[in-house]
């Protein structure tokens, strides 16, 4: 199958974006830019459409997509019961980086929520996707554009990196501006629950609904209970190279980043930092990437899974990297650099 990639970066062109419609409305697939990172879309309603992405993925069968909308509209015909909580909840995160999980109803194949009786669904704010949304019938089911296990796609170069050839088009928005996926939040609980963190946080959540817990499993590699969406149980974003984030004070993380560099020189390999803007010259060896500023948290999630690509691309044969432990997107950070981590941390 030819890829085509079509260049929206400056204006969404019309007779394009007809064509990705009918893609998407004949069971095909269409990659496309949101403002967390581009996904891979198919008809959600359409079983056989849905089957392709996990096909063209490499997804275990077992992990629900999320099912993308363009309007307050179209969510009744997928979700059975839409609790005042929720309804506050999208008016004021929707459009934006916020998932929701809700009873489904019986248009939402299996097929799509990997066998659940529920839903997630999101409203994505990227004016591409709400375009290729409604080109495409109203539900489009996605998941990141990555082939399963890799780093998550932030532009559409990286998409084309792992889906050239598996599937029929890639609608090129540029970078993704948050670069982390949504916040995943479960409503059919009594209390709220957050599955997966991302842009908005526990805080934001709060201040609108009340309480809202966060899913335990999330931040610990040696809890005994299954984190509660299927797609946190697999490893995940991962780079080819063993990675180990060094945690401490600023000083001593610093220092033994440079021995473990020493180290990894010494033994003949090529070891690769994830550093930040404030501290990168710290580092006068190895292979040094700045995540971005402490002081600005989104520049950090842009440029993760970038980072990480690019850690594949140069071959290094290890990754030693700086905690984040940041005010507003700590959690998510942290939870995308302990799955690529593999939870390995050293406290120093
Ligand atoms: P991705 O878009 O690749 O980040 O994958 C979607 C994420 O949403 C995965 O982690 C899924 O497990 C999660 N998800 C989708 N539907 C549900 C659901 N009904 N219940 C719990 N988690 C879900
Ligand atoms: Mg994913």
């Amino acid at each position: 199958m030819k890829t085509i990639v079509l260049d929206m970066k400056d204006r969404i062109e019309k007779e394009g974006m007809k064509q990705a419609g009918e893609i998407i409305l004949a069971g095909g697939l269409v990659a496309f830019p949101t403002e967390t990172v581009y996904g891979l879309g198919a008809d959600a309603l359409n079983e056989e459409a849905s089957a392709k992405i996990y096909q063209a993925k490499g997804r275990p069968s077992d992990n629900p997509l999320i099912v993308h909308i363009a309007s307050m509209e179209s969510l009744d015909r997928i979700a059975a019961v839409v609790s005042p909580k929720a309804k506050k909840l999208a008016e004021k995160f929707w459009p934006g980086p916020l998932t929701m999980i809700f009873q489904k109803t019986a248009e939402v194949p299996k097929g799509t929520t990997g066998g659940l009786d529920t839903v997630a669904v999101r409203m994505p704010e990227n004016e591409i996707a709400l375009e290729l949304i409604r080109c495409g019938g109203g539900y489009i089911a996605a998941p990141s554009a990555n082939l399963s296990g890799r780093p998550s796609p932030t532009t559409a170069a990286h998409v084309l990196e792992d889906m050239d050839g598996r599937i029929e088009m890639i609608l090129d928005g540029g970078s993704c501006g948050i670069g982390v996926e949504s916040t995943i939040v479960d409503l059919t609980g009594e209390i709220p629950m957050i599955l997966r963190p991302g842009y908005i946080n526990q805080k934001m959540l709060e201040e609108v609904i009340g309480e809202v817990a966060v899913d335990p499993t999330l931040m610990d590699a040696n809890s005994k209970e299954r984190p509660k969406a299927p797609g946190m149980r697999y490893k995940h974003y991962a780079p080819k190279a063993d990675m180990t984030i060094v945690e401490g004070s600023q000083e001593a993380v610093t220092a033994k980043i440079n021995e473990l560099v020493q180290e990894e020189l010494n033994n003949g390999g090529c070891p690769g930092v994830i550093a930040s803007d404030e501290t990168m010259s710290c580092y006068p060896q190895g292979i040094v990437q700045s995540m971005g500023s402490r002081t600005d948290e989104v520049s950090i999630t842009a440029h993760l899974y970038a980072v990480l690509r690019e850690f594949d691309e140069q071959n290094v044969s290890r990754i030693y990297s700086e905690s984040f432990d940041t005010p507003d997107l700590g959690m998510a950070i942290m939870n995308r650099l302990m799955k690529a981590a593999g939870h390995q941390v050293l406290q120093v």
